[in-house]
Order: C-alpha cells, then sequence, then structure tokens
C-alpha cells in the first residue's frame, strides 16, 4: 500500500494532517501518527481539491499564439483548419503533454477535451498523471462518405479504448451543429447511450450559429433542433450555449444537459454575448468552467476563468452578486465533479485524493480575510504549490518531473508545423 501524508495543512480554517492511502483520503485529523508513509510538510498551505477544466482541446497549446485578434470563423478557417489537418498523433501527444503541464502547474488534474488524435492526447494524459475525458472530435460537412469514415472511427475508438487506467475515459465529440449532419449526431447519441460514454459539441456559440440554424432547420434554434433530433440527454456537455432564450434554458434543464461556459473564449473571440448564467442557474442547469483551446484564451489557467465567470456574469446582469466566489469554485470543483461522474471535487475522507496544496503566504491571500474571495479574485495558478492526482504527487514546490524535455519538444513540434504551413502556402511565419 502506498502511504502519503500531508503535514500541518490547513483544512476548514484548522490545521489538519490528511492521510491518503493509495488514491483516496484516507483520514484528516490533527498529528495523524503514521508509520512508513511520505511525509509533505504543508505549513503555509490551504488543502484544497484540484480543480477540472471541463472544456479544452489540449493540443492546440502547440497553435499558443500562433493566430490572435481574428473574427471565430474566419480564425477557424484561415488559420487554424489548414495547420490542424497537417498534425500528426504524435504531435497531438507532444501539444498535450505541455497542456498536462501548464495545467498541473495551475492545480487542474481532470480536463474534457475535444481533438483529433484521441490517442495522442490519451497517452499524454496517462503518462502526465492528470484524468481525461478524451474525445475524438467528429466533423462530417453532411458529407456521406466522410459520415462513413466517423462512424469507422468511433466504432474503432470503442473497441480500441482499453489498455489505459481508471483516470482515462472517452467521450464523442461532435464539433457543432454547422459540422455534422443530423444523421450522425443522431447515430453518435444512441451509440453513446447504448455504451455508456459522454457526448461533447460545441453550441450556440455566435449569432451566426443560430441564424444559420434557424435558416436551416424550419425555425428551430440551435437547442430545439437537437431536441428534434433526440440528442439531449444527462450524457450531453454542451460548450459556450451563449445565445440561448429561456425556451431552450428550459428544454437544457428537462434533459439534464450540463454546460460547459469558457467566459475567456468568448469574450476574446468575440461572440457577441454573454453566457445568461442566472437564468441557467435558476433553471438548475448545471454550469462548469472550462478553458477552451490555448488558441482562443490562451492560457489553461482555471483559476483566472473562475474570475473571468464571476465578472462576465456580473457585469452581463448588471447585479454584483450574480455568480459569487464560493460559486465560481464550485463550478471548478464540486460540481465539475458531479457532472463528470469523477468521486472527487471534495477534500473528505473516502473521497479520490485530487489534491492541491496553495501557498496562502502569498500576497495574494493576504491579509487573508476570506480564503474563497482570495482564491477566486486574486489567485492565478502560481499560488498552486503542490498537485495531487489519484493519490500520486504529479508536482511538488511548483516542480514537475521531465518538465523542460515537455517544452523543448513542444517548442520544437510547433515551429516545424508552422513551417510546413507557410511552405505549402507560400506564404510567412506566425500572424
Ligand atoms: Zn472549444
Amino acid at each position: 500500500m502506498s502511504l502519503l501524508l500531508l503535514t500541518n495543512v490547513r483544512h476548514d480554517g484548522r490545521v489538519r494532517d490528511v492521510l491518503i492511502e493509495n488514491d483516496r483520503i484516507a483520514r484528516i485529523g490533527p498529528r495523524l501518527k503514521v508509520r512508513g508513509a511520505r511525509r509533505l510538510d504543508g505549513r503555509g498551505m490551504v488543502v484544497l481539491p484540484s480543480l477540472f477544466n471541463a472544456h479544452t482541446h489540449a493540443a492546440m497549446t502547440l497553435l499558443r499564439g500562433y493566430a490572435d485578434d481574428m473574427f471565430l470563423h474566419e480564425w477557424l478557417e484561415t488559420k487554424i483548419w489548414p495547420l490542424e489537418a497537417r498534425l500528426t498523433e504524435d504531435d497531438v501527444y507532444v501539444g498535450a503533454r505541455l497542456a498536462c503541464l501548464e495545467m498541473i502547474r495551475g492545480g487542474v488534474t481532470f480536463f474534457n477535451d475535444m481533438y483529433w488524435h484521441w490517442r495522442g492526447t490519451a497517452r499524454a494524459a496517462e503518462e502526465m498523471g492528470v484524468r481525461a475525458l478524451v474525445g475524438p472530435v467528429v466533423i462530417d460537412l453532411g458529407n456521406p462518405t466522410r459520415a462513413q469514415e466517423v462512424r469507422r472511427e468511433i466504432l474503432n475508438l470503442l473497441e480500441n479504448r482499453g489498455g489505459f487506467t481508471s483516470r482515462i475515459r472517452f467521450a464523442f465529440g461532435p464539433h457543432a451543429i454547422y459540422t455534422v449532419s443530423g444523421e450522425t449526431l443522431r447515430w453518435l447519441a444512441e451509440t453513446a447511450r447504448n455504451n455508456g460514454v459522454k457526448v461533447h459539441i460545441h453550441l450556440s456559440e455566435t449569432d451566426r450559429e443560430v441564424q444559420d440554424c434557424v435558416n436551416a432547420h424550419q425555425g428551430l434554434r440551435p437547442v430545439e433542433y437537437l431536441e428534434s433530433l433526440g440528442v439531449l440527454g444527462p450524457e450531453l456537455i454542451v460548450a459556450h450555449a451563449v445565445h440561448l432564450n429561456g425556451r431552450e434554458i428550459e428544454i437544457l434543464a428537462r434533459h439534464g444537459v450540463a454546460v460547459a461556459h469558457m467566459p475567456e473564449s468568448n469574450m476574446k473571440l468575440s461572440v457577441g454575448g454573454i453566457l445568461p448564467y442566472a437564468a441557467l442557474r435558476q433553471a438548475k442547469v448545471p454550469v462548469v468552467l472550462g478553458t477552451d483551446g490555448a488558441c482562443s484564451n490562451n492560457s489553461l489557467d482555471i483559476f483566472h476563468t473562475m474570475k473571468a465567470a464571476a465578472l462576465a456574469a456580473k457585469h452581463g446582469s448588471n447585479d454584483p452578486t450574480c455568480l459569487p466566489a464560493t460559486e465560481a469554485w464550485a463550478m471548478a470543483t464540486r460540481q465539475a465533479a458531479a457532472v463528470f461522474g469523477v468521486d472527487a471535487g471534495a477534500v473528505e475522507e473516502g473521497r479520490l485524493a485530487d489534491l492541491i496544496l496553495v501557498d496562502t503566504q502569498r500576497p495574494e491571500f493576504t491579509p487573508g480575510f476570506n480564503l474563497m474571495s482570495d482564491l477566486v479574485y486574486a489567485a492565478n495558478g502560481y499560488c498552486v504549490d503542490t498537485t495531487i492526482c489519484d493519490g500520486r504527487v504529479l508536482m511538488h514546490r511548483r516542480r514537475v518531473p521531465g518538465e523542460q524535455a515537455i517544452l523543448s519538444a513542444a517548442r520544437r513540434t510547433a515551429w516545424r508545423l508552422v513551417a510546413q504551413d507557410a511552405a505549402a502556402a507560400g506564404k510567412g511565419g506566425p500572424a
């Protein structure tokens, strides 16, 4: 049995020891006497659940800063998609390792991903020691030949998803309603239900998407369109959901659909609205927080995201009491754990040991009136001293083993991809 003892950490306002046996929190109490345990001194630290990133495209770290300050559709069509077309599984692996490194350094131990070459992301998350819900991206553009290929790829995933630890699970990632046909969406939802996997789709991100949907589908708005296809259910996570009306919110609530909210990406890409948080909360639609990919954020720091979500909700509703710090924290921890079915998100005996130690001796936590306020409004990922996932220490004293090699490989791969793209198009380097 592996025993890890976190000593002298603050927990619920008191100094405690936390004993971790294998992957779970075994005991929390004052001055625990344990023999044969590895000890980590947590003096000056508070022990907290590690954070969840509810929507990202991990390997897009390779394109961080490659093309910014553009309109969403132009950005995708002229910059992102041409470069992504050249990615190999190994490139995705290298980019996803960089993402895992950044997330571990920011106290994140779970990410919900949607991307190409799923095996590269799964391998990276497995090796880096974090949890991931890996969703191969699905795009058929209404083309029957591509739709057939999609089905083959999904069936191949279902057959070959073994060989990973329980930290790595799989979902289906239909990109959006404008890139995936209704027939494929229906097939994916049915296959997901039959196999107990989640489905993860971008939805109602821009007003253009909503208008195109209304025009193409007899006046149905995106949520109504998905309901008409029969794809709504508790296994579905919709990413963005910025442009919703009251009826759509009611439909999401009725079907138990969860919403992943990416406030920074929405603001950076100027999607023309703010998630209607107050109405979603009132309807009891679970809302969880994601960074989106590193091209549209450009950081994977969930501390930043909590703050942005709180500020955007207040600004959007003209109500400073909307989305208080405690709710932002829950969205990135407890609530996300419930949505993704991970027995973590809280520092409690019996829970999975997915934990962080946050250094409260820093200026961000001084004078220290209110921990939740400091975490959400003042802190950032650099305040995390130690990150633990599944009982394993992934970072201690801000050191992650193998960091330099991960950074070098990412730099090499990213610059090679950009050079290939420039050579193919006869153009210069990054914009
Ligand atoms: Zn996204």
